[in-house]
């Protein structure tokens, strides 16, 4: 493949002790064998992380945004070698994969932009006795974690703003999607960033070695995607270090039309917003609630769309849905369906797993939901879509709110001001109207409630990063 699949560490490549398999899920073969890392190769990474800080620190945010702007064209440059190494270990399909380089890339160029727009102000106080001076400075040597979903993208988007920021960083991908970590950390070397300001370790087992990473001074910061399941428990161990955490949790998404939304534009957003990354996405549409009014037709067009979707392999260009990331993964996916099926509802389109070595499962609606039914608590990640029949707006808003997560919602409705009244109304960090995509790495990602603390991208994500440090002063 041309990429190394040792840990990248203070600048070289380093074998670990031993090594693990990556698996293609499509063909359900080892594709790669990817060192681990130990006690050692930790200690390695936090040293040379920490010993690269002062230096990448004081650099000119000029020359750390040109790094970041070379990393952006050499990502578009190298598209294809992304695309195909995603699909490769992730199994998503080909389109999707592309998607993902092109959204990954924009993050360092957004942030590229950032680097040199990092503010501060000066101003008197109040009482006249002095000056208020405000700055920000590098939070640190950042650890961040990422999920297997969007391999390249949630790399991108906590490495762009971290290196904006002046901040050195030890990356730990998902244990299935380890070679896109390994090629982005390439990719900033060979962009020019310095020696130990990206370093990318796979440690095993993860939780001790997370554990005592936290447990060390020398790391400050924690920027974490994954499932709220596992934030919690990384909430837990910052907290004796009091390290400082930013959290892109676990979504529940709902997808709420209205009784006056066009059909045809809510079927064909239905579609993006679900079936983007074969539904294994955090902004998945999870919980479709659909005014009585229209329910039928929409229903019906949905499935029709759904059940024309072509599964296969990711890297064939005519598959539109790919694998699952597992067989573990699209087995979840079986059980919640089948429980959903047991409770009353009915599989309009879909219903159940492909047969086959890949981890493949058909794209599916799921009608006469009940209002309490277990698929609807539970984040899907796969492509199923559960419609519950709603009476008023004030149903579909409450049934949509009831939810510990928060993370995005979609509405569709004709009437503008009654679009914008539920999306006020709705407990979520993003909100799409007449959309199904919201993504965008100059707008502000993240959830309210437990699906996270933070946000990435826009003009919040640079902060997540920088201390604010207030100097007094008299003149
Ligand atoms: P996960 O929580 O199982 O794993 C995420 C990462 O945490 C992986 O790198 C994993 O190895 C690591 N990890 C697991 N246990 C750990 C522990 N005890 N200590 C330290 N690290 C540990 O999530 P996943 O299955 O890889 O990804 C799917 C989840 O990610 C979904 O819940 C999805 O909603 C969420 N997600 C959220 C966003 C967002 O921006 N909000 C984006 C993508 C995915």
């Amino acid at each position: 493949m041309g990429l190394s699949t040792d840990l990248f560490i203070g600048g070289e490549w380093v074998k670990g002790p031993s090594v693990m398999p990556v698996m293609d899920p499509a063909l359900g073969e080892v594709i790669a064998e990817v060192s681990i890392a130990g006690p050692a190769e930790i200690e390695a990474a936090t040293a040379a992380a920490h010993a690269a800080l002062p230096a990448w620190a004081a650099t000119a945010p000029r020359q750390r945004a040109e790094i970041l702007r070379r990393a952006y064209e050499l990502m578009v440059a190298e598209a294809d070698f992304f695309a195909e190494l995603i699909v490769r270990e992730n199994g998503k399909v080909l389109a999707d994969a592309k998607g993902e380089v092109m959204y990954a890339a924009e993050f360092f160029r957004w942030f590229s932009e950032e680097a040199v727009r990092i503010e501060g102000d000066f101003r008197p106080a109040p009482a006249g006795d002095k000056r208020i001076l405000v700055t920000h400075q590098p939070i640190g040597v950042s650890l961040l974690i990422t999920p297997w979903n969007f391999p390249a993208a949630m790399a991108t988007r906590k490495i762009g703003p971290a290196l904006a920021a002046g901040c050195t960083v030890i990356l730990k991908p998902a244990g299935e999607t380890p070679l896109t970590a390994l090629a982005v950390a390439d990719l900033l070397s060979r962009a020019g960033a310095p020696p130990g300001v990206v370093n990318v370790i796979l440690p095993q087992p993860v939780g001790a070695s997370i554990s005592s990473m936290l447990h060390d001074p020398r790391i400050r910061n924690l920027s974490f995607t994954g499932s709220t399941e596992v934030g919690r428990i990384l909430l837990r161990e910052a907290s004796d270090n009091i390290v400082r955490a930013s959290m892109e949790l676990g979504g529940n998404a709902p997808f709420l039309v209205l009784s006056d939304a066009d059909i045809d534009a809510a079927v064909a957003g239905a579609m993006i917003a679900k079936m983007r990354n074969g539904g294994a996405a955090c902004t998945a549409a999870n919980r479709f609630f659909v005014a009585r009014e229209v329910h039928q037709e929409f229903t019906t067009k949905f499935a029709a769309a759904m059940g024309s979707l072509r599964v296969g392999p990711g890297l064939d260009p005519s598959s539109q849905v790919g694998s699952l990331v597992s067989i573990p993964e699209r087995d979840k996916v079986a059980e919640l369906v089948a429980a959903a099926l047991d409770e009353g509802a009915t599989a309009v389109s879909g219903g159940a797993s492909v047969a086959g070595a890949g981890a493949y499962f058909a794209p599916t609606v799921l009608g006469n939901v009940a209002s309490d039914s277990s698929i609807l608590k539970n984040e899907i990640f796969g492509p199923v879509a559960p419609i519950v029949v709603v009476e008023s707006d004030e149903e579909a808003i409450f049934r949509a709110n009831n939810t510990e997560y928060g993370l995005i919602s979609y509405v569709y409705s004709a009437d503008l001001g009654r679009a914008l009244r539920t999306a006020e109304a709705l407990e979520s960090g993003m909100i799409a109207i007449n959309r199904g995509v919201v993504s965008d790495p100059a707008a502000p990602f993240g959830g309210y409630k437990q699906s996270g603390l933070g946000r990435e991208g826009g003009f919040d994500g640079i902060h997540e990063f920088l201390e604010t440090k207030y100097i007094a002063f008299t003149l």
